[in-house]
């Protein structure tokens, strides 16, 4: 019997590539059933009923949240990452969505899923800043 394995149709740099998101994909994936079982133990206590101090509740509230908020930006980063892989598929990949200059290899290393140089991230990050 044939193992069925996805066969990669990329070769050399894009196969790196191709091989960081995929790894970056599963890293947010095993965070994401991490906090989901977190915020779930939540719930279910209090679903049990449990009766606790007014400070332990709004305490509790507030990590509650906090999980939610970190769900949600993992799912940001899964999207980027889907995005990234598109771009891949077309050529695109590595190009800052912005100006169009390559962003580096050191910088995808650590956000395989950048879409802009640092240049226009930073230029963003002002912005958003104010
Ligand atoms: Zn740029």
């Amino acid at each position: 019997m044939k193992k069925k394995t996805t066969v990669p149709k990329y070769e050399g740099k894009d196969l790196e590539y191709y091989n960081d998101l995929i790894a970056a994909a599963e890293k947010v994936r095993k965070q994401m059933d991490y906090h989901a079982s977190e915020a779930l133990d939540c719930s279910n206590a209090d679903k049990r009923g449990v009766t606790t101090h007014m400070a332990d509740v709004s305490s509790d509230n507030s990590r509650h949240e906090m999980q939610i908020r970190m769900l949600s930006e993992d799912g940001d980063v899964l999207t980027l990452i889907d995005e990234a892989l598109k771009r891949l598929e077309q050529g695109e990949y590595g190009k800052c969505q912005e100006c169009g200059e390559r962003i580096p290899d050191g910088r995808l290393k650590v956000r395989p899923y950048a879409i802009f140089c640092v240049k226009c991230k930073s230029k963003h990050e002002e912005m958003m800043r104010g």
